[in-house]
């Protein structure tokens, strides 16, 4: 395995569109990290350049101690695993799975071996004999990814791998890569929209938007420190709230919006400097809570839809124009269309520059 390094990539299609505004990262060797980002933030592109499979404008792209900026796909030792999967349909899945290998050259009984070895992992041994059409496509995705691993290449690109699965197979396959990149030990570069997927699979992200970065740590470190508005609004579901108004400190630290109401924000600490400017302040979900009756601190919220999921109840408040919506234990039911009384978790409280989105 090898590590990936990117040093100032730059895509600008033949258009003069630019999809990606200069990357530098690395990937370590063994790590599994995520480029993640909405529609067309250049994530495809990103791996694609790393595949080789779209050229680079400028920047160095290393796999391992090689810089193969003008290096064929084929001579880049990695494997790229794609959302259609990419399969031969007149093949067997032990075709399938050769496939690659034949065409490098290897010998046969290496061949079988790898395949063998393959199909254990994946536990693709009882469908050796089959064609992709009689495979379900949660089989036809782990073919793809037994396609990739019988190369044993340097690095593994995986694009949108799951996507064209439902939901619960989604899932489990999650598990499955999850998996396979630990006993492997693999690199591996995934990219997915998908903001859950990013923060279960992986050990490191890339948030990207239109084409930038914008920032890249652990999941728990984006998801409490993000590092601006587009990264604390991209990942957590049901979204962070973020409250646009006037910071004041008039009877109590509280946020004043443009309707006129106003949410307290005892016990947070933000910058002196911004009291008295406009600012955004953000709250996830599960940072509002019930207020105690008569509580300091508390504000009125109307409720407007409560939607009990078993695990958990998420709430839809509104106070004035401003939405909030809520995640609170299973056993709080509050009633549709009344007030209900709202504390705010002062210390988890995140403040961003409202002109510029930058966390402050
Ligand atoms: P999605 O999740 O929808 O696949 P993405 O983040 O992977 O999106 P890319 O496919 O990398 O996005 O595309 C990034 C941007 O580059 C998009 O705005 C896209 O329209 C643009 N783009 C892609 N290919 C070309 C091209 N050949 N010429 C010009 N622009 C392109």
């Amino acid at each position: 395995m090898a590590k990936v390094q990117l040093d100032q990539v730059r895509k600008v299609y033949p258009n003069g569109f630019v999809a990606v505004a200069g990357a530098s990262f690395e990937v370590a060797d063994g790590e599994l990290l995520v480029l993640v980002g909405p529609s067309g933030c250049g994530k495809s592109t990103l791996l694609r350049m790393i595949a080789g499979l779209e050229s680079i404008s400028s920047g160095t792209l290393k796999i391992g101690e090689r810089v193969v900026n003008e290096v064929a796909p084929k001579d880049r030792d990695i494997a790229m695993v794609f959302q259609s999967y990419a399969l031969y349909p007149h093949m067997t899945v032990a075709e399938n799975l050769a496939f690659g290998l034949k065409l490098r050259g290897h010998d046969k009984s290496a061949i079988a071996t790898r395949v063998a070895e393959a199909a254990k992992t994946l536990e693709l041994d009882a469908l050796l004999d089959r064609k992709p059409a009689a495979l379900s496509g949660g089989q036809r995705q782990r073919v793809a990814l037994g396609r990739a691993l019988v190369r044993q290449p340097q690095a593994f690109l995986l694009d949108e791998p799951l996507s064209n699965l439902d939901a619960k197979l989604r899932m489990s396959m999650r598990v499955e890569i999850a998996r396979l990149h630990r006993q492997l030990g693999a690199t591996m570069v995934y990219v997915t929209h998908d903001q859950i997927e990013a923060m279960t699979l992986g050990q490191r992200i890339v948030v990207l938007d239109k084409g930038e970065i914008q920032q890249i740590d652990t999941p728990m470190a984006l998801y409490e420190k993000p590092a601006n508005l587009f990264v604390a609004t991209f990942l957590g579901s049901p979204a962070m709230n973020v409250l646009q108004g006037r910071l004041s400190a008039e009877d109590g630290l509280a946020v004043q919006l443009e309707d006129g109401s106003r949410v307290p924000l005892d016990g947070a600490k933000p910058p002196q400097a911004w009291i008295g400017r406009d600012i955004a302040v953000g709250v996830r979900p599960e940072h509002l809570r019930p207020a105690q009756h008569g509580e300091a601190g508390a504000f009125e919220a109307e409720v407007e839809v409560v939607e009990p999921v078993g695990s958990e109840v998420f709430v839809n408040l509104r106070l004035g124009r401003q939405p909030l919506i809520a995640r609170f234990e299973p056993n709080v039911l509050p009633e549709r269309g009344k007030p209900m009384s709202i504390a705010v978790a002062g210390e988890r409280l995140h403040f961003f520059d409202a002109e510029s989105g930058a966390a402050l």
